[in-house]
């Protein structure tokens, strides 16, 4: 087995998830088996506790893993499917230390940073390595960037188990910032300099630098870098900002033959690539022949990273269908306060995402009910699935009280309410229903066609409330189809409206299962259905 560690330097937001990533889909296709994982230092168990303010979308594994978006951006650019083994925080380290130490595991020793912290960490790759035999590297990713106080731990350990597996096996890649200063006209090399000097204090030599830069590096730089930070010349690679979208990374990554450096490096033998699969992807994202324009209606609207898998699942959709497909975002408060005509107009499909708390939902309510009575293309994910639910008890089954019990617990007509084994619940962390479960698709349903005639399917869902079953009949009569039930509990899994061009709302988030080239079936369907409504 052989690993890459992936640090940051100099700032956050470099795109060193979007690296670590790329460098996966390169291996992948020198024919490598490769996994990826990520490890946060803040000292939250996991993100599913935090707000989309703070760190955008909660990225869910089959496993019921909640975890970092980075992992998104693993399982789209690499073939592996992850679990909770690949997302490692403080949080969670810490809290093992402390169940162990409270457990009597360490036999009367005083528990410390160093040996017990840095071993539950180095655990964590040991796991890995255990769980995935036939890997061939493991690429983890640590989060933050070098120089904070949080991460010094988890920088320690790597360099721990660097010298443990053997220093040979292990290629620790440094992804920093080149600025430039305007005045001067020069692209600084100084702050990356400074940040592997940090790296080296701790005992860690990077093998590769990874420069983000806006403009070329050009040779100089590339040879002062070699020489402060200690690596041969061809070992600092430009990292440049896209032109068009982040599935360019991999090729930009390419030009300066990371992938071979890797290899070289790791000592392990892999084949030159063939991208061209993943090149002609590309082309189709740059060059569509159509285009759709697609509502998002949602409640995180102005936040870039809060719908990120869905905004790639529907761009991958798109490139399936040589289509671009513009997002309208629309903030659902704005529909309370104006006709749908205006602030949706004219659109070719309407999506209503996840989401939790009530600010909103009558704006959402009303997007439904627009798309449904327009006949516009509509996609529920979710909470957006639950929407129309309420929608369509609303305005087709007479229910006016209608409502889900998370907005009105004393609502006339519940018919999105909690299960019993959700009642009660009072610790927020990883209480919901999460992760992949059978489901059964019923035939003459729309639904059985996207997915192929498949009887079942395996999605992910993340989520407290459900569609309620004592109303399944009375829906069912006044129309709506109920399309997919879980397999074990029997509770409702996507719904659809029929009369409509396309109409379906799924209880899981399909959004996570799209990949380049193989975009999950009901995003591809919908952005199919329209383009045909354009
Ligand atoms: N808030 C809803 C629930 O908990 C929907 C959750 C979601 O959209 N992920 O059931």
């Amino acid at each position: 087995m052989k690993y890459i560690f992936v640090t940051g330097g100099v700032v956050s937001s470099l795109g060193k998830g979007l690296a670590a990533a790329s460098i996966g889909t390169l291996l992948e296709h020198r024919g490598l088996k490769v996994l990826l994982q990520k490890f946060d230092p803040y000292l939250n168990v996991d993100p599913g506790t935090m707000s989309p303010y703070q760190h955008g979308e909660v990225y869910v594994l089959d496993d019921g893993a909640e975890t970092d978006l980075d992992l998104g951006h693993y399982e789209r650019f690499a073939n592996c499917t992850l679990s909770q083994t690949n997302s490692l925080s403080s949080g969670q380290v810490f809290e093992n230390v402390i169940k162990n130490e409270r457990k009597g595991k360490y036999l009367g020793a005083t528990v410390q940073f160093i040996p017990h912290v840095t071993d539950e960490i180095k655990d964590r790759l040991k796991q890995a390595t255990a769980e995935n035999p036939d890997t061939d590297v493991i690429i983890t990713e640590i989060g933050g960037t070098v120089g904070d106080i949080e991460g010094h731990l988890f920088l320690e350990a790597l360099r721990q188990f660097a010298q443990e597996v053997g220093r040979a096996n292990v290629c620790f890649i440094h992804v920093t910032l080149l600025p430039l200063v305007r005045a001067a006209g020069e692209i600084k090399t100084k702050p990356t300099q400074q940040s592997v000097a940090k790296l080296r204090e701790i005992g860690i030599q990077p093998d590769i630098i990874i420069c983000r830069t806006e403009h070329e590096l050009g040779e100089d730089n590339r040879a002062k870098i070699a020489m402060f930070c200690n690596v041969p010349v061809p070992n600092v690679v430009a990292f440049r900002d896209v032109e068009h979208t982040i599935y360019e990374c991999p090729l930009d990554l390419r030009k300066d033959k990371i992938d071979r450096l890797v290899s070289d490096v790791l000592g392990v033998e892999s084949n030159t690539p063939d991208l061209s699969k993943w090149e002609s992807f590309v082309e189709r994202l740059i060059h569509p022949e159509h285009s759709v324009r697609i509502a998002v209606v949602g409640k995180y609207i102005e936040l870039q990273d809060a719908y990120k898998s869905i905004y790639e699942s529907l761009t991958i959709s798109g490139a399936e269908h040589n289509t671009k497909v513009e997002v309208v975002k629309i903030d659902a408060e704005h529909l309370e306060k104006a006709s749908a005509e205006e602030i949706i107009g004219k659109v070719d499909g309407i999506l209503i995402p996840g989401g939790f708390g009530d600010r909103g939902i009558e704006g959402k309510i009303i997007a439904a009910q627009y798309a449904r009575e327009n006949k516009i293309p509509y996609f529920g994910i979710c909470l957006g699935m639950q929407i129309a639910t309420i929608e369509y008890a609303r305005n087709v089954c007479g229910l006016a009280e209608a409502n889900s019990t998370e907005f009105n617990k004393e609502a006339a007509h519940p018919v999105i309410s909690l299960q019993e084994e959700q009642q009660g619940i009072t610790d927020m962390g990883a209480s919901m229903r999460l992760g992949s479960c059978e489901s059964i698709v019923f035939p003459d349903t729309k639904s059985f066609e996207i997915y192929d005639k498949a009887d079942t399917i395996h999605e992910r869902h993340r989520h407290r409330y459900e569609f309620n079953p004592a109303y399944r009949e009375q829906f069912e009569k006044a129309g709506l189809v109920i399309a997919s039930v879980s397999q074990k509990e029997g509770l409702v899994e996507i719904i659809e409206v029929p009369d409509h061009p396309f109409f379906v709302a799924a209880q899981f988030h399909p959004e996570f299962k799209s990949k380049p080239n193989s975009p999950h079936p009901i995003f591809s369907s919908f952005v199919k259905a329209a383009l045909e409504n354009s």
